[in-house]
């Protein structure tokens, strides 16, 4: 858009402090069953998921750890066997040798330090090895007590295509949106725009006649 259509656009949705609420309202209301799509049976497998997650699809990793979670059942387990064994069970979902290392040394330090429990602090979260903001971020949130927002690709896509940052970096667009966004929401808010991302707001083809954002949005094509 030209700067012109951009200020144009921005004044005739009003100011995001406005539009915060009814977009987080009206995307609940259109994407009721938005969730995380990771499956797991424990916090454990909940964490080692999100971590796997990095840099490939959520249904490729459903198909890993479908295997995965039933034969390693205990921490223990990621160390008992050769590191090659748990490359070989993981492979699939890519980056496999440091996906790997990262499963074991946090299985140690889980053990070591946490009394075999996932912690809830985003600060003692992101000590184990491996685990970056964004996991960190995600694994606080469906512990049920969100610290943060999480930032992907979709949230980063939509906020940008909302007006709610200028920003292109994660860090940055998480510090807008943790000002905006009511903190009771922190945890739902990355969940609904990544669905609306999936279905309506893609990145290369926006379904802008059905979206129910269309009066909200600077960058609506209706
Ligand atoms: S109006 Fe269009 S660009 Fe804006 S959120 Fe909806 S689909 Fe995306």
């Amino acid at each position: 858009m030209a700067p012109s259509y951009v200020h144009e656009a921005r004044r005739r949705v009003g100011p995001k402090r406005d539009r915060i609420r009814p977009i987080v309202e009206r995307l609940a209301v259109e994407h009721a069953d938005a969730r995380i799509a990771l499956n797991f049976g424990s916090e454990v497998e909940l964490l080692f998921s999100v971590m796997l997650s990095a840099q490939t699809t959520d249904v490729n990793v459903n198909r890993v750890t479908e295997h995965l979670f039933r034969k390693y059942r205990r921490l223990e387990d990621y160390l008992a066997v050769p590191p090659e064994e748990l490359e070989r069970d993981i492979y699939a979902t890519g980056f496999f040798r440091q996906k790997a290392k990262s499963l074991r040394g946090t299985a140690r330090m889980l053990l070591e330090e946490f009394d075999g429990v996932v912690p809830r602090r985003l600060e003692e979260l992101l000590r184990l090895p491996g685990v970056a903001r964004k996991t960190a971020n995600v694994v606080a949130a469906e512990l049920g007590d969100p610290q943060g927002v999480v930032v992907d690709t979709h949230v980063r896509r939509l906020s940008q295509r909302l007006g709610l940052t200028k920003q292109e970096d994660p860090v940055p667009i998480e510090r807008d949106l943790v000002k905006l966004v009511p903190r009771a929401d922190w945890g739902r808010f990355p969940h609904l725009l990544i669905w609306h991302g999936r279905r309506v707001c893609s990145a290369r083809l926006p379904l802008c006649e059905e979206c129910v954002l269309v009066d909200l949005c600077p960058s609506s094509r209706v």
